[in-house]
């Protein structure tokens, strides 16, 4: 079975394991896992930030985000494609009491005209426009790299008009090594930044969100308020800590071969494929149904998730071998002759 329903699915390597079981560790509630220290360090370094905060997933770092740069009846700008508007249950008004101000289109990028027309608060019957959530990779458009020119633009026409700014970067490795970007250069118009270890990196658990001592200090008591407080953690940090380490370069092979897998779906002439810019491949189906196509692709044995009535995803990882991209590409012409 060739697994490409998300780059969620990878498993610890041995040598991880070996890190994970080594790891030194203490209570983290009180402050007191050296591990997390180092873990928390060198993300805050990699992102060019003064501070960051070892939280158990993505979702909750958003989310912690957001609570940090709102007040309740607040309005948050997102993509219209974003993370935070279709998969995180509601939770920026269950936990923020904030409402969400779904823009743009299906490429998901928003450009600086898009942010400056959506902003409003000046009369008292209107919600007050806070925070500009980005998101960098963007999945729902297929992994796509916001441009770093789009990007500066968008957030300093957010800045002109007093927002505050999260980037969700659970995939911003990939954009780094795609573009040949520094992280910290992304991110550095973002108050917070929040970035996923066990998407490519291939941590089992973990993101981490950055930004000021101040605003972190402030994201500790929110994240302890959520529930995701830890105790002996530094196991879990320190499988982050050897996914940074060891995992990061390869994230540019991922990119490759989404890229021949979406040359060899595109050769069968049944899709229409998203032009994959890092290593996720959207495409739609011509002639059947997304649910068909799924289950001839599974039977065939490469598994991919449904993402629309006409559309699949397929998204490469690091357990993804050799021999399964062979089998996939084999098979594809085979499945639509
Ligand atoms: C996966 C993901 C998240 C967070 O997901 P968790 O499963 O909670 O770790 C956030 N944003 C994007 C764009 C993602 O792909």
């Amino acid at each position: 079975m060739v697994d490409l329903r998300s780059d969620t699915v990878t498993k610890p390597s041995p040598a991880m394991r070996q890190a994970m079981a080594e790891a030194e560790v203490g209570d983290d509630v009180f402050g007191e896992d050296p591990t997390v220290h180092r873990l928390q360090a060198r993300v805050a370094e990699v992102l060019g930030k003064e501070a960051a905060l070892f939280v158990p997933s993505g979702v909750m770092g958003n989310q912690i985000a957001l609570k940090l740069h709102t007040q309740p009846g607040d309005e948050v700008v997102v993509a219209e494609r974003s993370h935070i508007y279709h998969y995180e249950s509601g939770a920026p008004g269950l936990i923020s009491g904030v409402q969400l101000r779904p823009v743009g289109d299906a490429t998901g990028i928003l450009t600086p005209e898009e942010v400056t027309t959506v902003v409003r608060g000046a009369p008292d019957w209107e919600p007050r426009t806070r925070l500009l959530c980005l998101e960098d990779t963007i999945n729902k458009a297929g992994g796509r790299i916001y441009p770093l020119d789009t990007l500066q633009a968008a957030t300093k026409a957010a800045r002109t008009h007093g927002l505050a700014l999260h980037l969700d970067g659970a995939r911003l490795w990939n954009a780094a090594i795609a573009t040949d970007t520094p992280e910290a250069e992304i991110a550095a118009p973002f108050d917070t930044v929040n970035v996923c270890l066990s998407k490519g990196l291939g941590a089992p658990v973990g993101s981490v969100l950055a930004g000021s001592g101040a605003l972190m200090r402030a994201a500790r008591r929110i994240r302890k308020a959520l529930g995701g407080g830890m105790r002996q953690v530094g196991l879990l940090a320190a499988a982050g800590l050897y996914a940074l380490d060891h995992h990061r370069a390869g994230l540019a092979d991922d990119h490759t071969w989404a890229h021949r897998f979406a040359d060899a779906l595109e050769a069968t002439g049944a899709f229409r494929v998203v032009p994959p810019e890092t290593n996720i491949v959207l495409f739609d189906t011509l002639r059947e149904e997304a649910e068909t196509a799924l289950h001839r692709l599974a039977a065939a044995g490469i598994r991919v998730v449904p993402f629309g009535p006409a559309t699949l995803r397929a998204t490469f990882h690091r357990d993804v071998t050799e021999s399964d991209l062979t089998h996939a590409l084999d098979m594809l012409p085979r499945l639509y002759a």
